[in-house]
């Protein structure tokens, strides 16, 4: 009886393990395709299109800035086995030569082609010709997972259909989403906010809001600067500074008090995107419904 109970296990186990494919090589990753992304927002846009026939390497990590972090060697190496770089581009990704260098064979997806892009803003890095934080626009995404769609398909046609409907279903949630953003924003009385990093310009396109940074050319404000957004803070009865996990929240902390407000944090590189901008809306939300109600 006992002999025979584990024999069936076994064949059952055997069975399972022809069945899910898992007797494949493990570091070929099982067949999957390998491929990189910059920042981690990327990598939930190529994971959902993507599903399970790829294998995503994220080259920028959580809480690094994405402008100025670069790969450690190693790291670099480490995308060697991808096919396919998606970069997020307009200068954003400044160690894409290096990559390219090391990983000869990797085709490079510029995600953010076709987009209309905003003009780089004098309190952002100024060596940049436009604003490269295109991903925190719910439209903009949309876009991108196009571009993400119609890489994968050209890089395995068999699985184009599969891709395809991923693309769509995660098409159908953005907008909703971006349908639920422009009404819970449009309900602000104060169309204004002021961040440290100027991440959400394009987010504030969409939605009629106006983003005021305290970073001055990528750099700490000085003094003057500081009491320029403190007026600027009081005169709009704004109570909430928003700040990044990417940089110190010093000064804003230092604003805050001056207000006699709060700091939130915002990440631009939180992985959960539909999640993320739900809470960046409501944040905002919120911020301006204080200042209502002061
Ligand atoms: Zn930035």
């Amino acid at each position: 009886m006992k002999i025979r109970r584990s024999t069936i296990v076994v064949v059952v186990f055997l069975i399972l393990l022809t069945a899910c494919g898992c007797t494949a090589p493990p570091h070929d990753g099982g067949g999957k395709m390998g491929v990189a992304v910059s920042i981690l927002p990327l990598a939930e846009f190529v994971e959902r299109v993507g599903g399970d026939k790829v294998n995503v390497k994220v080259l920028i990590p959580s809480g690094a800035s994405s402008h100025t972090y670069e790969p450690k060697p190693s790291e670099m190496v480490d995308a060697a086995g991808a096919q396919i770089f998606f970069k997020v581009g307009v200068g954003l990704e400044a160690f894409e030569d290096k990559l390219i260098q090391v990983n000869s064979n990797l085709s490079v997806v510029d995600t953010s082609a076709g987009l209309s892009l905003l003009e780089g803003s004098s309190e952002h890095d100024g060596a940049l010709e436009y604003d490269p934080h295109v991903w925190l626009s719910v439209r903009n995404a949309g876009k991108m997972v196009e571009n993400i769609c119609s890489a994968l398909s050209a890089a395995d046609p068999e699985n184009s259909d599969y891709y395809v409907q991923n693309r769509e279903d995660y098409i159908a949630e953005l907008d909703i989403l971006d349908a639920e953003l422009q009404a819970s924003t449009s309900s602000m009385t104060v169309k204004k906010f002021i961040v440290f990093h100027p991440a959400w310009s394009y987010f504030a396109r969409d939605y009629g809001l106006e983003q005021i940074a305290i970073e001055v050319e990528g750099k700490e404000p000085g003094p003057k600067d500081i009491m320029e957004v403190v007026e600027t803070a009081k005169q709009n009865n704004i109570k909430v500074i928003f700040a990044s996990p990417q940089f110190s929240t010093k000064t804003a902390e230092v604003i805050s008090r001056e207000i006699g407000g709060g700091v939130i944090l915002i990440d631009p590189l939180e992985k959960n995107y539909t999640a993320n901008m739900r809470y960046v809306a409501a944040e905002m939300s919120k911020a301006s419904g204080e200042a209502q109600h002061e």
